[in-house]
């Protein structure tokens, strides 16, 4: 195990915006580090502030090109900003991965950017359990926007939306069929809608298909509603990125004026402390003797001796005092 200072002392250090100890608190969240009950007393009353703000979209279509173009886009307006990749199918630590990218370089040495990538590592939980507690280090540490982008691929596209305050999704021309997207579910988790690429031919068409979807999928409405914007960039030359970043003032803006920004982070809080509490249950009947009652519950589930309800009863009634 790597040497550690005292919790407090990196806590209160993080919260100064030090990065080094940003760095080592989210590494022990990816260490799955038994400080981290500490760590995350130690930081709630420093959260709440950051507004969460998940990338999605097909792989290609300028997700990290679009990442780096945001964070000059906020940094030109004044904001300290986190960038977390998040690499669920990885098991190798993160650590610099996403700062090796050619394109974040240009942020690496700038004190009020704090990227960062993390593997989930076949964590029981997974993203649900590491994510969100990698968001509280950097909330904590004074950043107004957080990015969370997924890198490699899988169904964590909307895994990711569920952890965000705000979704943008990405979306491009010469991608293939437009209703790809829409196949993979991204078509509804969508805050604000990005057409990267705009420089090439195919985006107003890519925008009409995209506004005719969503014009289906709206369901009656009252004049509180969200209407996803659209909003076409070229994320190269940073073109549309100041209206992007315009769009999310605006989000967090009907966020915060609706009571939606509570709704979402409760739900979320609720998550998370099911994940915990599923893990920590898991685990004790995961000892030597827990999975021998699992075991023999199991077996008798199968042989029709008893029920799956009436199993699991007992098996929470053994675990749970
Ligand atoms: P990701 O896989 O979604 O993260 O996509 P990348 O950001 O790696 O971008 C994929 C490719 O598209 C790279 O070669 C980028 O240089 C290129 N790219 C990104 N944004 C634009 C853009 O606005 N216009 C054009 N023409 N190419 C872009």
């Amino acid at each position: 195990m790597r040497q550690t200072r005292s919790v407090p002392e990196l806590v209160e250090r993080a919260r100064k915006g030090e990065a080094r100890a940003v760095a080592r608190l989210i590494s022990l969240v990816e260490d799955a580090s038994p400080l981290l009950r500490e760590v995350m007393a130690g930081l709630a009353p420093y959260t709440g502030n950051a507004q969460i703000v998940g990338i999605t979209g097909a792989p290609g279509v300028g997700k990290s090109t679009s990442t780096s173009a945001l964070v000059s886009q906020l940094r030109a307006t004044g904001k300290r900003v986190g960038v977390l990749a998040v690499d669920p199918s990885s098991p190798f630590s993160g650590g610099a991965l996403l700062g090796d990218r050619v394109r974040m370089q240009e942020h690496a040495t700038d004190p009020e950017v704090y990227i960062r990538s993390m593997a989930s590592r076949g964590h029981l939980g997974g993203l649900a359990w590491s994510t969100p507690q990698a968001l509280r280090v950097l909330d904590a540490a004074g950043c107004d926007v957080v990015l969370v982008e997924t890198v490699g691929v899988g169904q964590s596209e909307v895994e990711i939306a569920g952890l965000a305050d705000t979704t943008l999704v990405l979306l491009a021309p010469g991608m293939g069929d437009g209703i790809q997207a829409a196949k993979a579910g991204i078509l509804e988790i969508g805050d604000i809608y990005v057409i990267n690429k705009a420089d090439r031919d195919g985006a107003d068409q890519v925008r009409r298909e995209l506004r005719n979807t969503l014009a289906l999928a709206r369901d009656a409405e009252d004049e509180n509603s969200w209407h996803p914007p659209i909003v076409k960039t070229v994320a190269q030359t940073g073109q549309g990125v100041d209206e992007v970043v315009e769009r999310l003032d605006k989000h967090r803006t009907w966020l915060e004026s609706t009571g939606e920004l509570a709704r979402r982070r409760i739900g979320r809080a609720r998550d998370e402390i099911e994940s915990i509490a599923v893990t920590a249950l898991r685990k004790r009947w995961g000892d030597v003797h827990a999975r021998t009652e699992l075991d023999v519950l199991a077996e008798q589930v199968a042989a029709g001796e008893t029920d799956p309800y009436r199993a699991a009863d007992s098996l929470l009634e053994t675990y749970t005092d």
